[in-house]
């Protein structure tokens, strides 16, 4: 069964977002937990945190299909070691707030190397961070999300995952998102069966599925390979229906938060609705 939504605003207090989810016909959200442009948030208020748990009740959505997105600012492989200390503290707060309402896994971007340090410096640095945040805190999953490789930015690569994954120590708290405009931005073809299959079937063998813990689903203003990370409405960009079609009729997805992040959220409701009806029973 899948579980589709879309990364609604929770502007006005965290409890908007269940509801925002609702409004749309969303059986699945990502939020963000804190303001994603700044370091600092207020703690949360005793009152907003039961109207969290009411109107999360009211919305139907489960934990385990809501993917909140950490901010913008962090870094974990920030190559001067002040700075991704500053990232480890932010994260930490994060995850934080993840564990008091209750949710279950945390979705990230790996980090940049800012040319500054090599790829795998880099990369071993996140490892670091990331080893660190678990032993730091209890229950949440750090859940890692490939990017289209702009600029600096790792996690490109299924191999920048594996490397990452492969150097934690307790791999129950580490899980992979996927981002279907980055893994086509970044090279990867889904907009066929068979490159579909080719592309996933490496997913599994470099990354493993098991790992597999949410999807952003989003069409691509940019060609394939072309290492910009520009989302477009489904059906509007260079990836097309088809890619959407296999993604609904594959258990891989089964059970994980599919999340919209597309260009225009008046449009949600139709999106997760289409998506529903590319279902083949
Ligand atoms: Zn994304
Ligand atoms: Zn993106």
């Amino acid at each position: 069964m899948k579980y589709v939504g879309a990364h609604v605003s929770a502007s006005g207090g965290v409890f908007n977002a269940p509801i925002n989810a609702k409004a749309i016909g969303a059986k699945a959200f990502a939020l963000f937990v804190k303001n994603q442009r700044q370091w600092a948030a207020k703690d949360f208020e005793p009152k907003v945190l039961d109207k969290w748990f009411e109107e999360l009740e009211k919305s139907g959505v489960q934990t385990k299909h809501i993917l909140p997105h950490d901010s913008y600012l962090i870094n974990l492989g920030h190559p001067v070691v002040e700075n991704r200390e500053k990232s480890l503290n932010g994260f930490l707060h994060e995850i934080n707030r993840c564990e008091i309402l209750k949710l279950d896994r945390l979705n990230f971007h790996p980090g940049s190397h800012l040319r500054k340090i090599t790829e795998d410096e880099c990369l071993d640095n996140i490892a670091v961070s990331l080893n660190r945040a678990i032993d730091a805190t209890n229950d949440v999953k750090l859940v890692i999300e490939n990017t289209a490789g702009q600029g600096s930015n790792l996690g490109y690569k299924f191999e920048h995952l594996a490397h990452i994954i492969d150097k934690i120590e307790d791999k129950s708290r580490i899980g992979v998102c996927i981002d279907t405009c980055h893994m086509f931005t970044a090279g990867y073809d889904i907009r066929t069966q068979e490159a579909y299959d080719k592309t996933w079937n490496e997913f599994d063998s470099i990354v493993g599925r098991e790992y597999l813990m949410g999807m952003h689903i989003n069409d691509s203003k940019p060609e394939l390979g072309s290492r910009v990370d520009r989302h477009d409405s489904l059906g509007e960009g260079k990836i097309g229906w088809d890619a959407f079609k296999f993604i609904m009729n594959d258990d891989r997805m089964d059970d994980i938060p599919l999340v919209l992040e597309t260009i225009n959220e008046d449009i949600w409701a139709q999106e997760i609705q289409a998506l529903y009806d590319l279902v083949e029973k």
